[in-house]
């Protein structure tokens, strides 16, 4: 695995770095997907894991390298799971729209059935045909506030409060959600996982 160059199948400079930094022990260097022209994937899977699987396959094909991908969002209980993998375009606005559209679908929900977590796929591709892709987890359990706390983080970070931590992922200072989130959980997985590949 050492000297391996994998592609990241991501365009967010902030992943790639976070990643870098966790995979640095096994000597992989990680590319953007943005140095091989890889196209835009739809993101037609019903799973955060085929929705992965779409891009790491995409990245691979057009860079010729092994390929890594993620897939995450928000499920909530009380919702069946949604927003789940429609986290981002939820209602179709940004975040403030989701925000306040997440808030609505919970009115009159109590503290106790406002349940939640966030999750987080990493898959790993060796090549575009790979029939056995290895398949991380990370899920970072939480509960939906009745109105946003804090200014930090992004996405649903407002509403999502930590019980751990006693504040809404919003309030955390960014290297501590980098150590203790969903995306950190399946980094660590997926550590260990192409570790044991060698
Ligand atoms: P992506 O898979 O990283 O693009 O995330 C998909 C969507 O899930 C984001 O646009 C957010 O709405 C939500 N999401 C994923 N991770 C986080 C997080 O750490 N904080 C807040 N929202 C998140």
């Amino acid at each position: 695995m050492s000297d391996t160059t994998i592609v990241l199948a991501s365009g967010n400079a902030g992943k790639l770095a976070e990643l870098q930094r966790i995979l640095a022990p096994l000597g992989v260097t990680l590319r953007p997907q943005s140095d091989y022209r890889v196209p835009e994937v739809e993101e037609t899977g019903l799973t955060f894991v085929e929705n992965a699987l779409l891009k790491a396959r995409a990245a691979a094909i057009h860079s010729g390298l092994p390929a890594i991908a993620d897939d995450s969002g928000l499920e909530v209980d009380a919702l069946q799971g949604a927003p789940g993998i429609r986290s981002a375009r939820y209602a179709e606005g940004g975040d403030a729209a989701n925000n306040a559209k997440l808030l609505e679908a919970l009115d009159g929900v109590p503290e106790s059935g406002r349940t939640a977590r966030y999750q987080c796929v990493l898959v790993y591709l060796r090549h575009p045909a790979d029939p056995t892709p290895l398949i991380c987890n990370g899920s970072w359990e939480g509960r939906i506030l009745a109105a946003p706390r804090g200014d930090g983080g992004f996405g649903y970070d407002p509403l999502f409060w930590v019980p751990e931590c006693g504040c809404s992922a919003a309030e955390l200072d960014a290297a501590e959600k980098n150590r203790i989130s969903h995306r950190a959980r399946a980094s660590a997985a997926m550590l260990e996982a192409l570790g044991q590949r060698q």
